[in-house]
């Protein structure tokens, strides 16, 4: 199939050359190979996540690293920061985990203000010691004010802040070391456009510092054992090599490229499929709108409110038929929703043509439902 049909948010469309440069034999981990394959991707690693800091690659998927969070950083209680699904996913995994945390909820489609973060930890009283928080909330498509929130939390001493960048780092300005941030997490299938199955994390020296404090940090996600490895450029344990060759090539091509040409690209991905939104409104009378308000909106990942009468399957299924995938709302918002992934190596033309696919496919079960969706 062409490139250019596939707009999940996540896992996104990987190029034919990446997934060609996976066809390479296998090579010991423990070997020279492996530490030149590792050394050389390292500055571009870095300059992805605009850090000093080594950046750990994990053969898991994203998750993984959110577990490494919630075990390695809180020897208190954690608070979660919760918005929509992923979110809401760090407060389970440290109930699973057996780590005292709470939540400080928005509805859906909301931001985090820095004002509301400053009045619970100022409540709070010394009660927490890691806040996590998403930085592109995939499921509302909502994007948080992350370094005004890790601005505030430098204000608290003992409070770390973990950030799920899995759908922000590749394709939204994101700044580790500017921002001063303790942890930073993404996985290889989103704003990356690499196959599913890597994870990618940079770690404070704070972060560090705490992971100390704590025996209990898990054996596979032990921070201390990535950390101790970095420098020799070494994989904990063995790692998925095919997976790396492609993440070697896709970081080449994200050098070429260049990371703030790279967040331009999806910046004017969401703005053409913001106004898009605006004109189906317009021009069906009908309530189609961008579910995150202005000023917090992802440039990735664009959740649209839909009117009464249209779903989210029903346009991914009409969609589908034509060749394109996109996905309906996550979890609650089902129904009520659609996502658009404009995320990875999609161009314009390919965001222009997924477009006109949903105008076709919207204006056909519009007229459906008998000229009008009162
Ligand atoms: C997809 C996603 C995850 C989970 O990633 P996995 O790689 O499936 O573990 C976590 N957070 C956000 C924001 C995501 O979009």
């Amino acid at each position: 199939m062409e490139f250019g049909r596939f707009f999940l948010p996540g896992p996104t469309e990987v190029r034919p050359e990446v997934l060609a440069a996976m066809v390479r034999p296998v090579i010991g981990h423990r070997g020279k190979d492996m530490e030149h394959l590792l050394s050389g991707m390292d500055p571009a690693l870095r300059r992805l996540f605009r850090t000093e800091r080594p950046v750990y690659v994990s053969t898991s998927s994203a998750t993984g690293f959110m577990e490494t969070a919630i075990t390695n950083l809180s020897r208190r209680r954690i608070l979660c920061l919760v918005g929509g699904a992923f979110g809401a996913r760090f407060h389970e995994i440290a109930e699973r985990c057996g780590r005292p945390a709470d939540t400080l909820a928005v509805e859906w489609g909301t931001p985090h203000t820095p004002a509301i973060l400053r009045e619970r930890l100022d409540s709070a009283r010394g009660r927490y010691d890691l806040v996590t928080v998403v930085h592109s909330e995939t499921s509302t498509g909502v994007l948080n004010p992350v370094a005004d929130l890790a601005a505030v939390v430098r204000d608290y001493d003992d409070v770390l802040i973990a950030v799920d960048g899995v759908t922000s780092v590749g394709g939204a300005p994101v700044e580790f070391d500017a921002w001063d941030l303790d942890f930073l997490l993404t996985g290889s299938q989103k704003a990356l456009a690499l196959p599913p199955g890597l994870a990618l994390a940079a770690a404070s020296v704070r972060a560090l510092r705490r992971a100390e404090e704590i025996p209990a940090r898990s054996y596979y996600f032990d921070l201390l054992e990535f950390e101790r490895r970095a420098p020799g450029f070494q994989t904990t344990n063995t790692p998925a090599v095919n997976l790396f060759y492609a993440l070697e090539s896709q970081m080449e091509r994200i050098t070429h490229e260049g990371i703030e040409n790279r967040w331009d690209r999806h910046r004017e991905m969401a703005e053409r499929t913001w106004a898009w939104v605006v004109d189906l409104a317009d021009r069906t009378g009908s309530d189609f709108s961008v579910l995150a308000p202005e000023g917090y909106r992802s440039p990735t990942v664009t959740a649209v409110n839909l009117p009464d009468g249209l779903s989210g399957p029903e346009i991914v299924a009409a969609a589908r038929a034509r060749g394109f995938t996109l996905a309906p709302g996550y979890g609650k918002l089902k129904p009520s929703t659609i996502r658009i992934g404009h995320m990875g190596d999609h161009t314009m033309a390919e965001l222009e043509a997924i477009l006109a696919v949903l105008d076709e496919v919207i204006d056909e079960l519009v007229d459906d439902r008998m000229g009008g969706l009162e």
